[in-house]
């Protein structure tokens, strides 16, 4: 099994932290996005011991919402010490409903509309990560209409090429995201920043891009900031007090991609912040990372019921599922790896090869092409791995399926935390 909190037991059956799949799959029914809470909590300790050791006691890991926000994860992220990050006023209610304050969250994003600022300024969000001159005016007008100093980051780009996917890699210069180092832009938008008096001028931010497993673009990234904050103090008369390094640790989808050691990977960046922190003599007060995907990625398994298999001769097998692209749009957005089982015979050689399509009018709708299982019938389980992030969060009504329901998995016990959508959701909005 690719991770340690899966096993078999002695029906043949595949287990979720200790719980039998087809059980759960039984019980809450199918689709079904199973979360084990104790894995999410572990990866949580896992960055915060290791950053406080790295960098300081203030320095924390901030939960990217947007791998998966949903009432449930805030009170787990904060009760382990997590902030937060958001990318929208839907993220940022979505967490205030569950209690999570407004003070520890991050507000990211591209394009924040007039109505998303004034909503982060009236809500109290902690710090505004500030993409662009024209986010700076707005907001600077809004802080002062609200009477606060706000609190922001500015989002600058590094000029790094990670490798990583172009759909998901944001810290090139040509981006969408932030302003440009390389140009000689972001010391405008500092300036700028320096002049709207109701902005707090905290720190510097750059987020190189996702599911990156090489070292080389953290650590640059890492040193860039350094650099670029020293010579803010040394050229423009100002000292940051935060950098935020971003997220994008790959997390290990198939047994062919490495297992990343995080604490190693965070001292690896450590190490490197610390040179460039002696190179230019600048040391930041606090720094932040911002994991999103390997915080919940492995602690996430999508159950499916199989509703048969096609054999089309000549060419290849189908196995059908009653999920798909509508749950996890992955494999149709970028073609992402997944390692798939069948839940109801783990204990069976994997040695039937198969395509897993969705039940969506749309050839696209395919979870995992030509890979390997024990051959299922009808009403077998089909367990999805690695799918605690960007599955629930990216999911859709296409075809008019409605949402699957999720469990999370603690201490032996698993409990609804998200009831499955029913066709009166579907229409609730539809006059
Ligand atoms: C997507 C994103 C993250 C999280 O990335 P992961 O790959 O999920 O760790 C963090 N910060 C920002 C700004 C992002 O856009």
């Amino acid at each position: 099994m690719l991770y340690k909190n899966l096993g078999i037991n002695s029906k043949g059956h595949m287990t979720i932290g200790g719980l039998d799949a087809c059980d759960l799959a039984a019980e809450y029914g199918t689709p079904l996005y199973v979360l084990d809470e104790d894995v999410i909590r572990s990866n949580c300790r896992t960055y915060l011991d290791s950053m406080h050791e790295e960098f300081g006691a203030d320095s924390t890991p901030l939960f990217a919402s947007k791998a998966l926000s949903f009432r449930g994860i805030y009170p787990v992220v904060e009760s382990e010490g997590l902030c937060a990050d958001v990318v929208s006023p839907g993220e940022i209610y979505t967490a205030l409903s569950a209690g999570f304050p407004a003070e520890k969250m991050f507000f990211h994003g591209t394009n924040k509309t007039d109505a998303d600022i004034e909503y982060g300024v009236s809500e109290g969000v902690g710090y505004f990560v500030v993409d662009n001159l024209n986010e700076l005016a707005v907001l600077d007008r809004k802080a002062g209409e609200h009477g606060v100093r706000q609190k922001i980051l500015l989002r600058l780009t590094c000029g790094l090429d990670p490798h990583t996917l172009e759909a998901i890699s944001t810290g090139k210069v040509d981006s969408q995201f932030g302003v440009p180092i390389d140009t000689g832009q972001a010391d405008d938008f500092v300036r700028a920043a320096l002049e709207c008096s109701n902005l707090d001028l905290a720190g510097l931010h750059s987020h190189c891009g996702s599911q990156i497993f090489e070292s080389d673009s953290f650590n640059l990234q890492a040193e860039i900031l350094i650099r670029y904050a020293a010579h803010i103090r040394d050229d423009l008369g100002y000292t940051v007090r935060i950098i935020n390094i971003g997220g994008g640790f790959g997390v290990r989808y198939v047994e062919s991609d490495p297992l990343p050691d995080i604490p190693a990977r965070i001292a690896e960046v450590a190490q490197h912040m610390r040179a460039a922190c002696e190179k230019y003599a600048f040391k930041p007060e606090t720094v932040y990372m911002e994991p999103g995907r390997s915080i919940v990625a492995d602690a996430g398994v999508t159950l499916y019921e199989t509703g048969g298999v096609k054999e089309v001769k000549g060419y290849r097998n189908y196995v059908t599922i009653d999920g798909g692209m509508t749950d996890n749009p992955r494999y149709a957005l970028y073609k992402a790896d997944y390692t798939v089982l069948n839940a109801s015979r783990a204990d069976q050689p994997a040695d039937y090869e198969c395509t897993i399509a969705g039940r969506c009018c749309e050839s696209g709708d395919r979870i995992a092409e030509y890979i390997n299982i024990a051959k299922p019938e009808r009403g077998d389980i089909i367990a999805v791995l690695t799918t605690g992030a960007y599955n629930y969060s990216m999911a859709s009504n296409y075809n008019r399926v409605p949402r699957p329901a999720m469990i999370m998995i603690s201490a032996g016990k698993a409990r609804l935390v998200v009831k499955r959508e029913s066709f009166e959701d579907l229409i609730r909005n539809e006059l």
